[in-house]
């Protein structure tokens, strides 16, 4: 079966430095079994692909490269700028891991095992095993989101991946081809990413169909089995974006841990049952930045889901009346002018936030 794959993947695998440069000699060439690849870039491709697609992360990962371009320059840059560079992307502990565990390899030859490093911040099994087969050719197997995909069809396994976690990383350890390792784990990759697809797989070109026994069955789209989702919670979120007489917005930026930790954002908070929503913005700056304000026009209301929550921001301009604003609930608070909004890292939510704020600007200045 490995050396099915690997045929197919010579041919049909994603092997275009325009698409994963990480992966390609200066040169230009694909390395050789016995040839190494910095695994400065490849790590940070791997963070990046963690949650993301790789047409995605790609444009991000290039930027990137071309402002850290060594771990010495991620490490002396600041959170903030790290931040910002990893702006849209989601998921932003990662950028706050990646530049926390830079600071722990200055100075040090890149680990050559696992254990090396599963010992960084935000690096699991198989992130350290597809860091060290691609940069070093290292016999490591991995298993991410398109690797179970195709295992749990293969065997139309009747339970969910993660119940099953130890079988899985057997699996993909039996496959994996002792002399090219990492051309066996790209390969693998490849067909999970571009034929054995979450919603319509290719199975007529897949060089595995006579071996799959979800193809077998006729329709392989119900694997892998999957537990049933529970529904989202979801929450109604007031948002205040208070200005000041000298035009200056107020933005604080939020607490360290906890999920967006350390981005910015506009004040505000859940609203409560029996609350409207002009309550709760008065309620919510006066708890969080111990500032009164007067609640005005409504400026947008935006959805956004999250993997665990979906939330509606609904946001309304506010006149700042009274109170030195103070970080109570958050790190700092900052009054901003809105064209230097650009200079600060938010989350997607807010980014909507700040179009429709400078749009509302710009059309009060001509109208
Ligand atoms: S035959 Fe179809 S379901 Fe099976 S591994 Fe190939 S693409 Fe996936």
């Amino acid at each position: 079966m490995a050396e099915h794959l690997i045929l197919w993947w010579q041919v049909h695998g994603r092997r275009d430095p325009l698409q994963k440069p990480w992966m390609f000699l200066a040169c230009g060439a694909w390395p050789e079994a016995d040839q190494q690849l910095d695994p400065y870039g490849i790590w940070i491709a791997e963070v990046m692909l963690q949650q993301t697609q790789l047409a995605v992360a790609l444009p991000y990962w290039t930027h990137w490269m071309a402002t850290f371009p060594t771990v010495e320059a991620l490490a002396s840059a600041s959170l903030d700028e790290v931040r910002l560079q990893w702006q849209g992307l989601g998921y932003y502990a990662r950028a706050r891991r990646l530049h926390e565990a830079a600071s722990m390899l200055v100075g040090r030859p890149w680990p050559r095992d696992l254990e090396g490093w599963m010992a960084l911040p935000g690096i699991g099994r198989t992130t350290a095993g597809s860091i060290l087969s691609s940069a070093f050719n290292e016999p490591l197997p991995i298993l991410d989101g398109n690797v179970k995909r195709v295992l749990a069809r293969l065997t139309a396994h009747p339970r969910p991946p993660a119940r099953d976690d130890a079988l899985f990383w057997s699996w993909s350890e039996a496959l994996l081809d002792p002399v090219r390792p990492r051309d066996m784990n790209q390969a693998l990759m490849d067909l999970g990413a571009t034929l054995c697809t979450p919603r319509s797989p290719s199975c007529e070109r897949c060089p595995w169909r006579l071996r799959c026994a979800a193809y077998a069955s006729g329709d392989p789209r119900p694997w892998p089995v999957t537990d049933a989702a529970k529904p989202l919670p979801f929450q109604v979120i007031g948002v205040g974006v208070v200005l000041n007489a000298a035009g200056e917005v107020l933005i604080d930026q939020r607490l360290e841990e906890g999920l967006l930790g350390g981005m910015w954002e506009f004040p505000g908070g859940k609203q409560e049952e029996g609350e409207t929503i002009n309550t709760c913005i008065v309620r919510e700056l006066q708890e969080e930045l111990g500032i009164a304000v007067t609640v005005g026009d409504e400026l947008i209301t935006v959805d956004h889901a999250y993997s665990h929550k979906k939330l509606r921001f609904v946001v309304h301009l506010c006149d700042w009346v009274s109170g030195e604003p103070q970080p109570l609930a958050s790190q700092q608070v900052r009054w901003v002018l809105p064209e230097d909004l650009v200079n600060y890292a938010f989350p997607a939510a807010n980014a909507r936030i700040i179009e429709a704020l400078l749009g509302r600007l710009d059309s009060s200045a001509h109208p």
